[in-house]
């Protein structure tokens, strides 16, 4: 069947059909985490969103490039130019060699993303493995006049970047407005406006993470590693550039600036933003106190959780809503949704057991094409499990036996449920959709067991209490009666 994937491109502000650079194959950079915290919602958004763009992608035929990088150098606080850089941060406080928290944090983040069955990307880059590519990226910019020198540091020229060419053109702002909203140099300032980013920090003499560059020691700027790291894996032009809505500015704008500086030329075609989680109408932020990590989402243990959440009910909820449209989180509405899940996943099993008629009782629609159309348009997942439910709709009255359905459209639903609900969803229903609440349950229930057996051998009913014993031996448990009482974990 023919596929006209149109995506939404923030830099055109439209919806553009999607015609890869070179046939067959597409070229995609996310950008990645931070690594020197757990990971939220809003990780698990972003994450999400590209994965789903990515399985489509390669379900279409595309031979698919994705490379999502992981900053581990160069973030500072607030986004800007000054404060210390969040890594170094953090390992100064709990005495760990930066690489370590790195370390930490991204085998948690590796973790967090497996459970919400997000595929690894192609390739996983390290702003702090090229150091030396964004040195000579820096050159560059230098030598083409975008950029100056100033006390061991290099910044990004704004100014005379958009007399040549449009600073803003990404997030629909223009150089007079953001003038008029910064603060003003204080004459002891390195920069020549306030504008101007670092490209190439000097590193004080606290700083852990520094390298040898033309400049002196020093570290990369936050948005250089974007640009760097994509032209060398993707080369100078390539076709997808995603990330938050919250990166469009000024990580994104600078990144583009940086490209056009360096190479004389755009290097991406689309740019694909997926929008921003509240969290009960609110933003989230650790100052709202509405933080909810994603391992807090699966043990449950937050205030405004009610218990733990499986990854599965995480990953549908955000694909119930346009990866464009903000979406609001409370612990009613992720309920809301495994349940949902529940129903969807009841009926994907029930489809195995379609008994097929001779003939359809009913006319069923072609869902398998309209949810193609859908994910067509601008990956309209809402619309897709909206069919999803439709079908379901069907397969349950045939399940009761209200009507009859034929083989072929047996096998039409079948392919529905698994392309759609399966591959391009993402749907790991082998997990446990109940998450740590049915992990709770076995506990309580092996918990009691070990109750009864306690007073069993108090009543000295020692058939009873060897009984349990023997049974959960055989299943795998060992039981350790010590002097307070008894131990239980499993083989
Ligand atoms: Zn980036």
């Amino acid at each position: 069947m023919d596929h006209n994937l149109s995506l939404y491109n923030s830099l055109a502000r439209m919806k553009q059909p999607f015609v890869p650079l070179h046939e067959g194959h597409v070229g995609m950079y996310v950008c990645g985490p931070t690594v020197y915290g757990d990971a939220h919602l809003g990780h698990a958004r972003a994450a999400i969103t590209f994965d789903t763009l990515f399985r489509y992608l390669r379900h279409l035929g595309y031979k698919v490039r994705y490379v999502r990088n992981i900053t581990d150098v160069g973030h500072l606080e607030h986004d800007a130019d000054e404060g210390e850089d969040k890594i170094q941060k953090k390992a100064r406080l709990e005495q760990l060699e930066p690489m370590e928290v790195v370390q930490f944090y991204l085998n948690r983040y590796h973790d967090d993303m497996k459970r919400l069955n997000v595929l690894p990307p192609s390739i996983e880059p390290h702003a702090s493995g090229h150091i030396i590519e964004q040195i000579e990226y820096i050159k560059k910019i230098l030598e083409a006049g975008y950029a100056y020198e100033s006390n061991g540091s290099v910044y990004f020229d704004v100014p005379k970047y958009n007399r040549d060419h449009p600073y803003g053109k990404l997030s629909g702002r223009n150089i007079e407005d953001l003038i008029s909203a910064t603060r003003s140099l204080d004459g002891q300032d390195e920069k020549h406006s306030p504008l101007d980013f670092a490209l190439w920090k000097k590193a004080s003499p606290e700083h852990i993470m520094h390298w040898p560059s033309p400049w002196g020691e020093g570290f990369p700027g936050w948005h250089l590693e974007c640009s760097t790291m994509g032209e060398k894996y993707l080369g100078s032009t390539f076709d997808i550039h995603g990330g938050g809505l919250d990166l469009l500015f000024p990580h994104h704008e600078c990144e583009i600036a940086q490209s056009v500086a360096a190479q004389g030329h755009d290097a991406v075609k689309y740019w694909v933003h997926n929008n921003m989680i509240t969290i009960e109408g609110k933003k989230m932020g650790k100052s709202y106190n509405n933080f909810i990590t994603l391992e807090q989402f699966f043990s449950g243990e937050h205030p405004l959780l009610g218990g733990p959440v499986s990854p599965m009910v995480i990953r549908f909820f955000i694909l119930q809503a346009h990866y464009r449209s903000t979406l609001d989180f409370s612990y009613e509405s992720l309920q809301a949704s495994e349940k949902a899940l529940q129903k969807l996943i009841e009926t994907y099993k029930r489809l195995s057991g379609l008994q097929p008629a001779e003939k359809s009782s009913i006319e069923v629609a072609d869902y398998k094409k309209l949810a193609y159309e859908a994910m067509d348009d601008d990956m309209n997942t809402p619309i897709v499990i909206s069919y999803l439910f439709d079908a379901s709709k069907i397969i349950n009255s045939a399940s009761a036996g209200e009507i009859q359905l034929s083989k072929d459209d047996i096998d039409k639903l079948k392919e529905l449920f698994d392309i759609f609900f399966i591959e391009l969803l993402g749907m790991n229903i082998g997990t446990d959709i109940e998450g740590g609440n049915s992990a709770k349950a076995y506990e309580g229930a092996v918990d009691l067991l070990m109750e009864i057996r306690k007073n069993a051998k108090a009543q000295k009913d020692w058939a009873t209490s060897d009984l349990i014993r023997d049974k959960l031996n055989d299943l795998g448990f060992d039981i350790k009666d010590t002097k307070t009482g008894v131990e239980w974990s499993v083989k």
